[in-house]
């Protein structure tokens, strides 16, 4: 396995729609384990292959918290099929927006129908905080990040500072 490097805002490749993957072999399969790897380490609980560069429409997640197993669930060509009416907020934060957290609604249970690591079709019913990272997650291989969710004066203004960050890492090489 191998770390890969998490692109963050204002990379334009985090709006990039992802393309479907036709089949689920052992390259798919290594990226999948670098994904779970980097998203250990970083750490976060959920991660688009877009967020390390790889425009294809797989994604991981793990909840396990800091005193359990690792618990690595793999997601290909994710969709969802069905939401709940009900609806449920979460203070939401992403690798690729570091040290930023705002509450985002969404739909409470979703249906999502997948491929697993293995080739095989899938369907489930995630509720709860499965629900959440599952529809950030599919919303990055769509281009769509969770400050799309929020007021256009808050996403304005934390897209300017990612910006003026980045502009500062440029224009100031190291001595
Ligand atoms: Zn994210």
């Amino acid at each position: 396995m191998a770390l890969r490097h998490i692109i963050t805002l204002p990379d334009p490749k985090l709006r990039l729609v992802s393309k479907p993957l036709e089949r689920v072999d052992d390259a798919v399969r290594k990226l999948l384990d670098d994904m779970v790897e980097t998203m250990h380490e970083a750490p976060g609980i959920g991660l688009a292959a877009i967020q390390v560069a790889e425009p294809l429409r797989m994604l991981v997640i793990d909840l396990a918290k800091k005193d359990e197993l690792a618990n690595p669930l793999f997601f290909v060509n994710p969709e969802i099929v069905w939401s709940a009416d009900e609806r449920s907020t979460y203070e939401e934060g992403c690798l690729s927006i570091p040290e930023y957290y705002e509450e985002v609604e969404r739909p409470a249970r979703v249906r999502t129908r997948f491929v697993d690591r293995d080739g095989k079709p899938q369907e489930i019913v995630a509720e709860g905080l499965l629900a959440t990272v599952l529809q950030h997650e599919i919303d990055h291989l769509d281009g769509v990040l969770f400050i799309d969710h929020i007021s256009k004066l808050k996403r304005d203004r934390v897209i300017k500072k990612f910006v003026k960050m980045a502009k500062r890492a440029e224009g100031h090489p190291p001595l």
